[in-house]
């Protein structure tokens, strides 16, 4: 692999390594920068890619609006329903209460990276020294030379070659798309049964197909994804209920295992670590892909100040130095964002009778206390900068 003529290389050709190229080539367009890319060079190979439901925060669509890279494929949130199943405590959140158009939205995950690769395929006509290179396999490991590299390499819990801080939760998250009777237009909801968050969130096929992520144990979600439909259906309607009528019909159903992986140390001398490659989270506050896309925002403006401001190159001081003021401005935002997803994470599995009851506190706290449930909304809406 020779990315000798580049400055920057970005390891990584996800949602945040595509993110991360674009914004840096849209504040510096003569930079020169190599994207290694695993993924087709193709969309329409992409076309039956990773179909799971992310929901991203307005925060989220404010930085992709500033690159035309909000996919048009989507549905917005007005209102999330909290509550626990078969126990007391209940919240809910409207978009009236933040004065917001919507709490959030949810996209497919390819639909995200389908759009960021249009996004940076248009800036690309306009920066000359920019490389897209498509590889395969490990040609990315072998001799990367460059003055600053990327990490962008993503990937899920269990798969990843890196194992650091973290959690083992003991849970599988199993998704799908679910047809029901009664759904209520533009409104989620997120139940704590005994194995794990339940969530059932809008979908852009219209207001009766949803979203499904049912976290369990991994053995249970491995037997939920071997039952035939209707027994799916049933063992489904059991856990989360009759709020919105019976549920008619599955499809797409995937597994996914879930933990907290995360670097202490994002930056290491001329190395720096972004999106899922410094921190993979589960998915219970649905924080993984924005925290990620906050990450490419800040660090393509902090590399942009230091590679666009000096034409002769900046020395290799000046590099570290720009990478440690990434990280430093970093921390508040990650180490709150992950703090709260372990969080809810251990207090929404948990069946401890203690824990059960203070948990049912706690959603009727949000519920009748209108400043905290806004500071909660706030942070996953926007995170910390
Ligand atoms: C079930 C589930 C639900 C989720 N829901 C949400 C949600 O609602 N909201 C949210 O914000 N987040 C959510 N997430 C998290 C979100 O999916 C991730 O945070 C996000 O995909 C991270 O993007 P990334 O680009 O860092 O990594 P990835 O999406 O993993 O992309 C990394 C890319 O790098 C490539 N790559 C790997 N190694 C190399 C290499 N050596 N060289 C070159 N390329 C390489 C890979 O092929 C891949 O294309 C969810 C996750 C799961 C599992």
């Amino acid at each position: 692999m020779n990315t000798g003529s580049s400055d920057i290389v970005i390891q990584g050709g996800g949602p945040v390594g595509l993110a991360c190229a674009a914004w840096y080539l849209q504040k510096f367009p003569e930079a020169k920068i190599t994207l290694l890319d695993r993924n087709p060079i193709d969309d329409a190979d992409l076309a039956n890619a990773d179909s799971r439901g992310i929901a991203l925060s307005h925060g989220s669509k404010i930085l992709l609006d500033t690159i035309q890279a909000w996919p048009t494929d989507c549905a917005d949130i007005h209102r999330v329903h909290v509550s626990q199943a078969g126990r007391f405590g209940r919240a809910l959140m409207t978009r009236e209460e933040l004065n917001q158009d919507a709490l959030g939205h949810i996209v497919r995950y390819r639909d995200i990276h389908l759009a960021l690769r249009k996004a940076l395929r248009a800036i690309q006509a306009s920066s000359p020294n920019f490389i897209w290179q498509h590889i395969k396999g490990d040609d990315s490991e072998a001799n990367i030379t460059a003055q600053c590299i990327v990490h962008a390499e993503g990937g899920l819990f269990k798969t990843q070659e890196w194992v650091e801080s973290g959690r083992d939760y003991g849970q599988s998250a199993l998704v799908g798309l679910v047809e029901v009777e009664n759904a209520v237009p533009h409104q989620a909801w997120e139940r704590f049964t005994a194995e794990g968050p339940l969530a059932v969130l809008p979908s852009h096929y219209g207001h009766h197909i949803l979203n499904l992520v049912w976290c369990g144990s991994p053995e249970s979600s491995q037997d939920r994804l071997q039952l035939s439909d209707s027994e799916f259906l049933e063992s489904l309607q059991d856990a989360f209920g009759s709020r919105i009528g019976r549920f008619l019909k599955i499809q797409d159903r995937r597994l996914y295992e879930l933990g907290l992986n995360y670097r202490k140390q994002i930056t290491k001398d001329n190395e720096v670590w972004i999106g899922n490659a410094a921190q993979t989270l589960h998915p219970v506050a649905g924080q993984g892909l924005n925290l990620g896309l906050r990450d490419a925002f800040l660090l393509a403006e902090k590399l942009a100040g230091v590679f666009a401001n000096t034409p002769e190159g900046p020395s290799a001081t000046e590099i570290q130095n720009a990478l440690e003021d990434y990280a430093q401005s970093r921390k508040v935002d990650r180490t709150t964002t992950i703090g709260l997803t372990d969080f809810m994470a251990r207090v929404f599995t948990s069946n401890l009778a203690p824990v059960v009851l203070a948990r049912g506190l706690a959603l009727s706290a949000l519920q009748w206390l209108p400043p905290a449930k806004t500071a909660l909304a706030r942070q996953m809406m926007f995170g910390r900068r």
